[in-house]
């Protein structure tokens, strides 16, 4: 299949383009289209056998949902039940990097609900995506535009790499704002299954009641009776084995500074640890500056990918703050480590001491 790459500028969509990108939905196609939060793979939300190709694309296990994304409270409401009482509050932050959960009140497809009796509903806040759904006159199904287990797409330019031949068309906005997939909530119990853009704090001031966050949406831990499906599955990873270290970049010098040879790893965190450790010869994917962890959030999945590039036996992940979005961060950096961590220095010294590589160094 040839895909088409298609221009659109994300402030002031050009209306021809939107209708050809539309035209490959209601036709039962797939379209990369561009959110807010990353990139994302849709289809026909009513058209099963458009959803079952979103699946093929990503490898993704059938198991897992798909989020719904809708161009208005109007159009939500025919598919899902939103609490009543909640109606007030959304309707004075949609569009925003919110999925909520709630009974689904019409007959999805079994491949978007994956035979759940509840629906994952979004309004993207980006001109492109909300154009996009509305001209294809359905709601679009679209999960994150990442093969199933690797980094997310925050590009056309990753998207491409990824679906190159398994897409009909790949919308090019630019980069995505935020970088990180939205924030979800389960509004019949209101609890927060996965942290992202729109924070804890956020959802509190917005509903006047302060979500329950459990151990899985940190990303403490898997879970086999998923709350939400996708959270069971291994998420975010490099082929590169990761580890995180907790402490600073002071203590991570310390102990190579023991070590005779540059160690074969990449260190991947703020750019003050990153500079810190490279005046020592280590390489290291700066990914922002840690006063602003929204860069951070912004470049992680570009980190992620770069990492295999480099060809290092092992990569060295920071542990960062977890208030605000740095929550949906560490929930990231938890799973693209499989939740390997060093909690005393002797496991990090035998990993650095293994092998001896050339320096290299990257800002993202
Ligand atoms: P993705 O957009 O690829 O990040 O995947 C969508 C996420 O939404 C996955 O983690 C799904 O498990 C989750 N999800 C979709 N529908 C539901 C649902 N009905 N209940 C709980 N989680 C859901
Ligand atoms: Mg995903």
């Amino acid at each position: 299949m040839e895909t088409k790459v298609l221009k659109i500028d994300p402030i002031r969509p050009d209306n021809l383009a939107i209708r050809e990108a539309a035209g490959y939905i209601a036709n039962g196609g797939l379209v990369v289209f561009p959110t807010e939060t990353v990139y994302g793979i849709g289809a026909d939300a009513f058209n099963p056998e458009a959803c079952r190709k979103i699946f093929k694309a990503k490898g993704r296990p059938s198991d897992n949902p798909l989020i719904v994304t809708v161009a208005s409270l109007e159009q939500a409401q025919e598919i899902g039940k939103i609490p009543e009482e909640r109606l007030r509050a959304i309707r004075r932050m949609w569009p925003c990097p919110l999925t909520f959960i709630v009974d689904a009140n019409r007959e999805l497809p079994r491949e978007v609900t994956a035979g759940l009796n509840t629906v994952a509903l979004r309004m993207p806040a980006h001109p492109v995506a909300l154009e996009l759904i509305k001209a294809a006159g359905v709601p679009i199904a679209a999960p994150s535009a990442n093969l199933s287990k690797k980094p997310t797409s925050t590009n056309a330019q990753q998207a491409l790499r990824y679906f190159d031949g398994k897409v009909d068309c790949i919308v090019d906005s630019g980069p995505s704002f935020f970088g990180l997939e939205s924030t979800i909530i389960d509004l019949r119990t209101f609890t927060v299954l996965r942290p992202g853009p729109f924070t804890i704090e956020e959802l509190e001031k917005a509903f006047g009641e302060r979500p329950k966050v459990g151990d899985v949406a940190k990303g403490m831990r898997e879970v086999d009776i998923a709350l939400s499906p996708g959270t069971k599955y291994k998420h975010y990873a490099p082929d590169t084995p990761l580890f995180m270290f907790d402490g600073n970049a002071d203590e991570l010098l310390d102990i190579i500074s023991e070590i005779d040879e540059i160690p074969e790893f990449v260190f991947v965190g703020s750019a003050e640890s990153c500079k810190k450790l490279s005046e020592t010869g280590c390489s290291t994917i700066a990914l922002g500056t840690s006063k602003d962890l929204y860069e951070i959030a912004k470049n992680l999945y570009d980190g992620l990918i770069l990492i295999d590039s480099m060809k290092v036996k092992f990569g060295v992940v920071e542990i960062f703050n977890e208030e605000g979005i740095g929550l949906a961060i560490m929930n990231r950096i938890r799973k693209a480590s499989s939740h390997n961590e060093f909690k005393d220095t002797e496991g990090l010294r035998g990993l650095i001491a293994e092998a001896p590589k050339p320096k290299q160094d990257s800002t993202i």
